[in-house]
């Protein structure tokens, strides 16, 4: 028998970074971990993101693993067993800012919960709600991607390819790819965007 959750707390841990840095692999060899100790595992994912499989998460490298998906947080917290020990979600940024609250219970009820997210969005503009996840979690971990340009190994941006002013274009894997800060360029609009929008007035909103 299992005794080492018995009376032990929960936890947050999150990992993030740009696309192509490995995030999703990271998470499933981590729940992967869990399943193979027999642990009670239950893994989400949001429903807009359909890109290779509407029920497992799917890394780039095309490692997989059972997933179910959910279409608000709140779901997460209705289909929750009552003896799951750890509860994993990949593409965390595509929830509702209600994620931060429902990991936290999870966590507060003594759960292992592992999110895996974009950190940033094309712009470079933290990607809500994991700034806020972020900051409540015990344990991050940044998976860096490796320049596609000139070979940084600590590639933190998603450069997006194509023209457009959507924050999520979802299964355009090719319209993406990761560059460091020096090869990074930030899409005109953005800068635009910023210009019109001093500092101040962006931290009051
Ligand atoms: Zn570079």
């Amino acid at each position: 028998m299992n005794t080492w959750r018995l009376n032990s707390t929960g936890w947050i841990e999150v990992i993030c970074g740009s696309m192509f840095s490995g995030k999703s692999e990271e998470l499933i060899r981590r729940l992967r971990r869990a399943q193979i100790a027999r642990q009670r595992v239950q893994i989400f994912k949001p429903r807009i993101d359909d890109r290779y499989s509407d029920d497992h998460i799917v890394s780039h490298s095309e490692l997989r693993i059972e997933s179910q998906s959910v279409s608000s947080s709140q779901d997460i917290l209705e289909s929750l067993g009552d003896r799951t020990e750890v509860v994993g979600s990949d593409e965390a940024q595509f929830f509702d800012d209600g994620i931060v609250a429902v990991c936290e219970k999870l966590a507060n009820m003594g759960k292992r919960v592992i999110v895996a997210g974009l950190d940033k969005d094309y712009r470079g503009v933290p990607f809500d709600p994991i700034p806020e996840l972020l900051a409540i979690a015990e344990y991050i971990t940044k998976t860096l991607a490796i320049c596609v340009r000139c070979g940084n190994p600590a590639a933190n941006c998603t450069q997006r390819l194509v023209k457009s002013g959507k924050r999520i274009l979802v299964g355009h894997g090719n319209a993406y790819e990761a560059r460091c800060r020096r090869c990074y360029e930030p899409p005109e609009e953005a800068a635009e965007e910023e210009a019109a929008q001093p500092r101040a007035a962006v931290a009051s909103g």
